[in-house]
């Protein structure tokens, strides 16, 4: 398949790029380089000849109509968002219009191309979502494809509202489309702005490891390079107009990974100290959701996927690849210390 990838030099989305040119597809990769995005992410398929990059903004409407004429693509995977909770509680526009206008600008221009095909069946919109458009749970339960739509931050808000677009263009227009949700990624490339880069960036630093009122938080944790083969296979067995689940079967507290990361750090990169001594408690997020857990049978049932690691073998994974590529992280750690205002 030719697959035009939105936000490919994110992290999630360089993942899916990558993924697919190992399997033997074509990608068109659409990106407006926001402060999230590294081209250095694709660097490793860049000359594929199968690759080509467009920096395109999805909410430019005339430029991105452009790009489906240009390509005419088999498929979208649609990942470009804004995509981190606290830059949306701290200013909530930049994440309606990417969200929420760029989903509406990105489908018009999909149904138009798709019209203009003849309306091929084998075409898919994929649009990439979260288990947080859900809301909160509480000790018990998980969220399926039916739970009621109950987003409490401006992200996931504006994350469920990209969602409703999405059925209401399938629904109104007949666009073929398939959505997925799924719960906190982690793995190589993340941003250093979430939790788990914090946690070993600034280990490695000596510097406090925050933690968000007593980090009874908890996360289902999904191994991003599983969540890329996930994301393939709905793309090319999902059935239409259907909602997959995606988790990695990993649930831990926010206190539980901190010690885990901290404990892997102790062995592959001892000192004095254990590094769970540089943990600090700070002032919890407002509105934090307290537990997110994912039923992901459907996608197991039916598509024949699994997440392939365990939470402690992909932890191990990610703590040896920020060890080893800090020529990465290096300048990206200063855009997210000069937001949170903790740059020397
Ligand atoms: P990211 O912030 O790492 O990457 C987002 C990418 O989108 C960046 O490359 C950025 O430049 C690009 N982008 C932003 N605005 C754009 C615009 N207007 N036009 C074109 N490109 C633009 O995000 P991520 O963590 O890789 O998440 C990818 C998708 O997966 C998002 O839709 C997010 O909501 C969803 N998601 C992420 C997680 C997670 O744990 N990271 C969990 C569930 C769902």
């Amino acid at each position: 398949m030719k697959i035009l990838v939105t936000g490919g030099a994110g992290f999630i989305g360089s993942a899916v790029v990558r993924q697919a040119i190992a399997d033997g597809h074509e990608i068109v990769n659409v990106d407006a380089l926001t402060y999230a995005a590294s081209l250095s992410n694709v660097a490793s398929v860049e000359a594929e000849a199968g690759y080509v990059f467009e920096h395109v903004d999805i909410c430019d409407a005339v430029a991105i109509q452009k790009v489906f004429d240009t390509h005419r693509p088999d498929a979208v995977m649609h990942l470009a968002a804004e995509s981190h909770v606290d830059r949306s509680i701290d200013g909530p526009k930049a994440f309606l219009e990417t969200n929420i206008m760029g989903t509406f600008t990105l489908l018009q221009a999909a149904m138009s191309y798709w019209e203009g095909q003849g309306k091929p069946e084998g075409f898919r919109f994929h649009h990439v979502s979260t288990d947080e458009v859900y809301g909160t749970l509480g000790a018990e339960g998980q969220f399926t494809e039916t739970t009621s739509y109950a987003p409490n931050s401006p992200y996931s808000a504006s994350k469920a509202a990209s969602d409703h677009l999405v059925r209401a263009w399938g629904e109104t227009y007949g666009l073929p489309f398939v959505l997925t949700n799924c719960s906190n990624n982690y793995g190589p490339y993340h941003f250093p702005e979430k939790l788990i880069p914090v946690v070993i960036l600034n280990a490695l630093a000596g510097k406090e490891i925050p933690i968000y009122g007593k980090g009874e938080n908890v996360r289902d944790w999904l191994y991003v390079e599983d969540h890329a083969v996930a994301l393939l296979k709905v793309l090319s067995d999902g059935e239409n107009a259907r909602t997959y689940n995606i988790g990695g079967e990993n649930e831990a507290t926010n206190l539980d990974l901190v010690h885990m990361v901290c404990a892997i750090l102790d062995e592959l990169r001892p000192k004095d100290a254990a590094y769970v001594e540089q943990i600090k408690f700070v002032t919890d997020r407002p509105g934090h959701d307290l537990r997110y857990a994912i039923d992901a049978s459907r996608i197991i049932d039916e598509l024949d996927w699994r997440p392939s690691v365990t939470l402690e073998q992909g932890l191990r994974k990610t703590v040896k690849w920020y060890l080893a590529n800090e020529a990465w992280w290096k300048p990206l750690q200063e855009v997210a210390e000069e937001r949170r205002g903790t740059k020397a």
